[in-house]
């Protein structure tokens, strides 16, 4: 009796999602921090932005680029975080924690403004941007919310990595992640999406690096602003940050978090299920791109007759 009555909230809130508008800020708002790669200062603003206008990148200290839109096909690197560019050669780095706390505060429609190459690492976790989030406030939009619904399986599989994308009635990551190491080891989480959980569950995982990469990243000019203050660092027995771990699990938690904003990239919330083995930023984008690529492996769903419910697939196929 009492299952059933979870599954028929379960059913409600999902029912009560499906119908609401688009969602956006209620008024502009920034923060200022430090890119992990390139360990220069660089500020963030994030604006409200039109219903069907999606999520969107500018920068502007690059006068007169185009904005790039926060999708799939305009992911130009996997090296270490999720990158988008252009054509014209304006890049937006580490744009996946920021991506993912959009996805937790169900933002559909944003324009980001930055001024430098990728984005502000804060302390390594989303939790900092769904904090701006709810300090600026979201209303709601005049346009019905859109969703991609995955109608067939899609898989992976690559140098022992695997990802899967499968049909589900709401989005459920199961990710594990698999270090030869004493502390990080094996650990494994399956969870189904749900916005209020998710913000202390999940929004607060930081990203993590081993002692012993550090320099080999440094010597290659990555994560030149990587410090204690925003990620895990793990050396051969212990973890080097005074205040500890945030939760036992905090590396897997950190892969469901990437996974999340990742997967936002698809350019609406999906209904899938994931199952993701050891897999990274590379391959969740490559699953995107594989899922687009089949017209009948995914179907839009909600939205008004103002959006194209072609363009991802003609976008892939490079039309
Ligand atoms: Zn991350």
């Amino acid at each position: 009796m009492q299952r059933e009555a979870v599954l028929f909230k379960a059913e409600l809130d999902q029912n009560q999602a499906t119908a609401r508008g688009q969602r956006t800020l209620r008024s502009p708002i920034g923060c200022v921090g430090t890119g992990l790669h390139t360990g220069a200062k660089v500020s963030l603003t994030l604006h409200p932005a039109a219903p069907d206008s999606g999520v969107r990148f500018v920068r502007y200290d690059r006068p007169g680029c185009l904005p790039v839109p926060a999708r799939f096909d305009r992911v130009c690197d996997t090296t270490m975080c999720t990158a988008l560019g252009d054509p014209g050669g304006t890049v937006v780095g580490t744009v996946e924690h920021l991506m993912a706390a959009l996805a937790i505060c169900e933002i559909d429609n944003l324009l980001v403004e930055v001024g430098g190459p990728e984005l502000p690492i804060m302390d390594g976790s989303a939790q900092p941007f769904v904090f701006l989030i709810e300090c600026a406030g979201t209303v709601e939009q005049d346009r019905p919310r859109r969703w991609i619904e995955v109608l067939k399986p899609v898989t992976l599989k690559a140098h022992g990595k695997y990802a899967r994308l499968e049909p589900s009635d709401r989005l459920i990551l199961d990710c594990d992640v698999h270090f030869e190491h004493p502390l990080v080891d094996s650990q494994a989480m399956r969870i189904t999406f749900d916005p209020e959980s998710f913000k202390t569950e999940i929004a607060r995982a930081r990203t993590f690096a081993f002692a012993e990469r550090v320099e080999e990243l440094w010597s290659r000019g990555l994560a030149l602003g990587g410090s204690l203050k925003n990620a895990v660092v793990v050396s051969r027995d212990r973890v080097l940050n005074d205040e500890g771990l945030r939760f036992p699990d905090e590396f897997v938690r950190h892969k469901v978090l990437d996974s999340l904003g990742d997967l936002y990239l698809a350019g609406a919330p999906l209904r899938a299920r994931l199952t993701a083995r050891s897999a990274g930023h590379t391959m969740h984008n490559k699953l995107l791109r594989a899922l687009f690529a089949d017209p009948g492996a995914w179907r839009l769903t909600g939205g008004s007759d103002a959006f194209d419910k072609e363009a991802p697939a003609r976008l892939v196929a490079g039309a």
